[in-house]
């Protein structure tokens, strides 16, 4: 018999009733169906039998066994017993109270070393402090801007990456990181607690829809609206630094007018073919205002679809092909095979603070010629022999590639309109480098 018994009861009517009612033959099926018991005494119906010897008898199945110690497992009902030895799978209920126990035991030792850290971290975190005076003028403008987005909670209190929203059209996360790695923002354990953490390796991970910044104070005024003030005051003198940033937001402004058409299509922007579209649109506003580029991306979007409604095609396909399509309206554009119209922005995607601030500050926004953005970024004239120290290597590497690629005429030819569009000598450059970088898919080593 598979069945082992273990009866509980001491009446002996109840006793073998219970033997009655597990009695299995050699095929290990019931020999008595349980109407045959019934009724017993005020007992009428079979599940009421069955829950009445349940309270009996425990009943354990030879047929299944602890997975960890082998013993025969216990079963509740006469439709649980196996008529074949199975593969033990799951461990007795005296094997899973120790299983568990290990577990609660290790999670609690878990949860401990994950305060132990936090806490470290919050002692770690009270002591940051930054020379306002120091921070980089881009990290100092995305600092106005993202005061504006969270108001009033940048200075002197905290906030999440969501409450960051309004800093600009999409991807506000990259910005805040930027602004972490900076060191001008830091997490804030104090506000969050360990929730907002995880144990990895030898320190920390965090779950970013949990964890909140503050902005780290000054070695000398703190960080209250005083100490604030030097962003606001501050001379905005690092140009260079200034048209990388944005260059950075105009690159994410034009993103999500593409993921926003997208959408509209119901297609998705592969994200293995993201850098490669990034760096096209970094290089396109280089020529071409952010409206203009809005213009590029809505072409592209309309012959994706219309590609995505062939016949062999499918949606991933077609979007596939975004990337080529892009660099073809740009070269396109280039070279005035085409013309682009400024596009209007769409509405529920607006600037953002960072684009509100760049406005305010240089009267900057998406219909702004390319032109404009890199005369108003261009350095000051500097003494020649400075200038080409400061350009010698990169130029070496630009020429090398050009020659390389047969792409000298276009380089010179580049060059030369940027200059006459008033960009200074070492900026064009640095942005003739950038093209060829890319368009030639050569390493330019500078
Ligand atoms: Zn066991």
């Amino acid at each position: 018999m598979a069945i082992k018994l273990e009866i509980h009861a001491t009446d002996p009517e109840v006793i073998s009733l219970v033997q009655r009612y597990w009695a299995m033959n050699e095929e290990c099926r019931p020999v008595e169906k349980v109407d045959a018991l019934l009724p017993f005494r005020e007992i009428l119906k079979s599940h009421a039998l069955a829950g009445f010897i349940r309270t009996q008898c425990t009943a354990f199945d030879e047929n299944q066994s602890c997975s960890i110690c082998g013993c025969a497992l216990s079963i509740t009902s006469r439709s649980e017993v196996k008529r074949y030895k199975q593969h033990p799978l799951s461990p007795c209920a005296a094997c899973k109270a120790v299983l568990d126990e290990a577990r609660r035991v290790s999670e609690a030792e878990a949860q401990a070393e994950l305060e132990r850290r936090v806490a470290n971290r919050i002692g770690i975190v009270d002591a940051l402090t930054i020379r306002y005076d120091a921070v980089p003028d881009d990290v100092a403008l995305m600092l106005l801007a993202l005061d504006r987005a969270v108001a009033p909670r940048l200075v002197g209190g905290c906030f999440t990456y969501r409450d960051c929203h309004a800093l600009a059209p999409i991807w506000v996360e990259e910005f805040v990181d930027r602004l972490w790695n900076a060191k001008v923002l830091s997490d804030a354990p104090r506000a969050t607690g360990a929730a907002a953490y995880s144990v990895k390796d030898e320190g920390l991970s965090y779950y970013s829809n949990r964890i909140k910044f503050s902005l780290v104070p000054d070695e000398f005024l703190g960080a209250g609206t005083e100490a604030f003030q030097e962003f606001i005051i501050r001379p905005y003198t690092d140009k260079k630094r200034l048209l990388a940033l944005w260059y950075d937001y105009a690159v994410v402004d034009c993103m999500a007018y593409l993921y926003d058409q997208c959408e509209e299509h119901r297609l998705q922007v592969p994200p293995t073919k993201l850098n490669e579209i990034k760096s096209t649109v970094y290089t396109a506003l280089k020529f071409f205002s952010v409206a203009e580029v809005w213009c590029m991306m809505w072409r592209v979007v309309q012959n994706t679809a219309s590609l995505s409604n062939r016949k062999y095609y499918t949606r991933e396909k077609a979007a596939a092909t975004m990337p080529g399509k892009l660099l073809h309206q740009f070269e396109a554009a280039r070279k005035g095979n085409t013309e682009l119209t400024k596009y209007q922005r769409i509405k529920s995607l607006p600037a953002g603070m960072l684009g509100q601030v760049f406005n305010e500050f240089y009267g900057l926004d998406e219909d702004t010629d390319s032109v404009v953005v890199i005369k108003l970024f261009a350095e000051e004239s500097q003494d020649r022999n400075e200038i080409e120290a400061k350009v010698d290597a990169k130029v070496r590497a630009l020429m090398t590639a050009a020659l390389e690629n047969d792409m000298a005429a276009a380089v010179m030819f580049d060059f030369a309109e940027l200059i006459r569009n008033g960009a200074g000598i070492s900026d064009a450059i640095e942005q003739i480098v950038e093209v060829y970088a890319v368009s030639s898919n050569s390493e330019v080593e500078v």
